[in-house]
């Protein structure tokens, strides 16, 4: 037999079940009927994950530039206090540039 992976929309609890594809939902261990499958198929996970990456992916050129200028002179900054001019020049030579793609 299958088996099913529900949570308890009365309590939260998780549980698993096996029964038959046409079968009813079993209650959860605390006695509650209502309960829903949980989907975790693969394709599912995947299509969250790349719907999340491609919202993530909406910052606009302008605003990675933006926050790039916005960013790095301070950063350089840090970094010369800490390190000296030289050595920022000779380790992080990209944050003398302006961001470019
Ligand atoms: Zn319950």
């Amino acid at each position: 037999m299958p088996r099913y992976d529900y949570e308890c929309d009365e309590c939260g609890e998780i549980f698993e079940a096996r029964h038959g594809f046409d079968d009813p939902a079993p209650p959860c261990p605390n006695g509650h009927s209502e309960v829903h499958k949980r989907i975790t198929s693969v394709p599912r996970l995947l299509g969250g994950i790349m719907t999340d990456a491609g919202h993530g992916g909406t910052a606009t050129k302008e605003e990675l530039r933006s926050k790039w200028a916005e960013e790095t002179p301070k950063l350089r900054k840090k970094l010369v206090d800490k390190l000296g001019e030289e050595a920022v020049n000779k380790y992080a030579p990209s944050l003398n540039h302006k961001y470019d793609d």
